[in-house]
């Protein structure tokens, strides 16, 4: 962006914008990091341009469930790392989890988090507090001094809140915030020293498995727990048949419950943790193939709403180990968004549609004014080929972490240029 007009202009892409339904060919001016005007227009003199002929140009995508890292596990990914593979993904917003150390509930952890995010540049960074002191599920956290400070959300995950007491103060708590409450559903009695799904793959390799009741029993006491309060509630990566039937039911009462899925979870089994790979072993686990069809039927129907890439960066040393003494988690920020054009080729959402799960779905559940390319947005874009074909590689990813449960996977669609606030943060072969 040249800095003397401040002026950028997008010309002739296929623009898709899922929060405006706008689906057509146009141009689009950024001024002073916002979009100052689309349609059919001509660029101002000396206007720098960047022809989009043959590309999409949609909302920068936002990743509403991403583990950054920093501080304390720096080794594994930094703030600056992280959001630097977010933008090679074309994610200019990520929402990141409070289980840092110190754990982010405390408005100076979060402050840290919003300093390092903006001197790195590279995306917005959402923090989402903790839901109680040291993830410890018993006292719930300060959310109003925490939403002061800039959290969206707050969420205790990697942890289910397992006392119901505590989950219903904080479901009533957070309705003075309207603050979004995302649960990690596990039952840790049920999970025990599970380490994959429970079933025959799991009987085959000879390891403990993980019941899909151990989400659906959390989601349907929590669900209940909303009845009681109307506190807003959101199931993290759901992964379960019966859960999604759940969050249905709650919504067909009207009760504010939303969930997300991951592109792990929509696109592999727990067929794919194959040989004891431990690049497959997360929380929760690669289920069935029933629940992994349940899932896209929910998308379908808009059950799920949101796709989120549940990014988890891990250093070799916590992956290259036994089955059950592997770290949980995979990589997803770089692969998000060809990973959920899948689901476009497979006919379960249209290419708008996708791209809502990708944009205005979450921001609206976050209440971020992001996700959008309304006049007057920030100018956040992700432009890509829709088209192209590549190849998944590990040792190509812009992240510190190479844990991948994709790698060598043949995918279409790649990321050509990221924008935030009117300025490439991105482009492809960097
Ligand atoms: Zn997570």
């Amino acid at each position: 962006m040249s800095p003397e007009s401040d002026l950028f202009f997008i010309k002739g892409g296929r623009v898709i914008d899922p929060a405006c339904k706008f689906d057509a060919t146009a141009d689009i001016l950024l001024a002073r990091g916002k979009i100052q005007a689309i349609g059919r227009l001509d660029p101002p003199a000396g206007c720098p341009v960047l022809d989009a002929d043959g590309l999409v140009v949609a909302p920068g995508l936002v990743d509403m469930h991403v583990h950054l890292r920093e501080p304390g596990f720096e080794f594994k990914e930094t703030i600056a790392s992280g959001t630097r593979t977010a933008a090679a993904g074309g994610v200019t917003s990520v929402a990141a989890m409070a289980n840092t150390q110190p754990v982010m509930d405390d408005p100076s952890v979060v402050g840290y988090v919003l300093e390092k995010a903006r001197a790195a540049g590279y995306a917005n960074v959402f923090p989402i507090g903790a839901l109680t002191r040291g993830l410890q599920g018993k006292t719930l956290t300060e959310m109003g001094l925490l939403q002061m400070a800039g959290c969206v959300a707050f969420s205790d995950d990697g942890h289910a809140v397992m006392d119901s007491g505590v989950m219903r103060k904080a479901l009533d708590y957070s309705r003075a915030f309207d603050a979004l409450l995302i649960q990690h559903a596990e039952d840790m009695g049920l999970t025990a020293q599970g380490c994959m799904n429970e079933g025959v793959v799991a009987s085959r390799l000879g390891l403990p498995g993980i019941p899909t009741e151990s989400e659906e029993i959390i989601v349907d006491r929590d669900i209940r727990l909303v009845g009681l309060t109307g506190g807003r509630y959101h199931v993290a990566h759901i992964s379960s048949r019966g859960a999604v039937q759940a969050v249905a039911r709650a919504r067909q009462q009207g009760l504010p419950v939303s969930c997300e899925a991951t592109p792990h979870h929509l696109a592999l089994t727990d067929v794919a943790v194959g040989d004891y790979d431990t690049d497959a072993k997360m929380s929760p686990p690669l289920r069935g193939e029933a629940d992994r069809l349940a899932l896209r039927e929910g998308l379908a129907q808009g059950i799920i709403g949101v796709i989120a890439s549940d990014h988890a960066p891990h250093d070799l040393d916590s992956k290259r180990v036994p089955f059950c003494q592997a770290a949980n988690g995979v990589v997803g920020l770089e692969t998000l968004l060809p990973i959920t054009l899948e689901l476009v080729r497979d006919g379960v959402l249209t290419l708008m549609g996708a791209l809502a799960t990708l944009t205005c779905n979450p921001s609206r559940l976050l209440g971020i004014n992001r996700g959008t390319l309304a006049v007057e947005a920030p100018a956040d874009l992700v432009l890509f080929d829709n088209t192209e074909a590549w190849s998944v590689d590990a040792s190509r990813l812009h992240g510190m972490a190479r844990n991948t449960c994709f790698h060598g996977r043949r995918v279409v669609g790649r990321v050509k240029y990221t924008i935030l606030a009117g300025r490439i943060v991105h482009r492809d072969g960097d």
